[in-house]
């Protein structure tokens, strides 16, 4: 999953805080994990698939200090 896809979807108000239930505002911290088990003979499409990304969530709407660090970020999109 990439950055961009994570961008919109904040952009676009998908993400919603578990604890306020209005859209989250900002992130921090992405990166790309590369656990991957590409063995080198040339699937390079396995690798895409099979990598994945970690990111803080930060909520940011007034009263709200919620904020957490997932990997699991493309299954709160709405
Ligand atoms: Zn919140």
């Amino acid at each position: 999953m990439s950055e961009k896809k994570l961008k919109e979807a904040l952009e676009n108000k998908k993400i919603s805080c578990p604890q306020c239930k209005k859209p989250i505002n900002k992130y921090e911290k992405f990166i790309e994990t590369c656990d991957s088990v590409w063995d080198g003979a040339g699937d390079s499409n396995r690798t895409l698939e099979s990598s994945g990304s970690k990111v803080t969530l930060i909520c940011a709407n007034d009263g709200c200090a919620w904020k957490d660090r997932t990997e699991y970020w493309e299954d709160m999109i709405d």
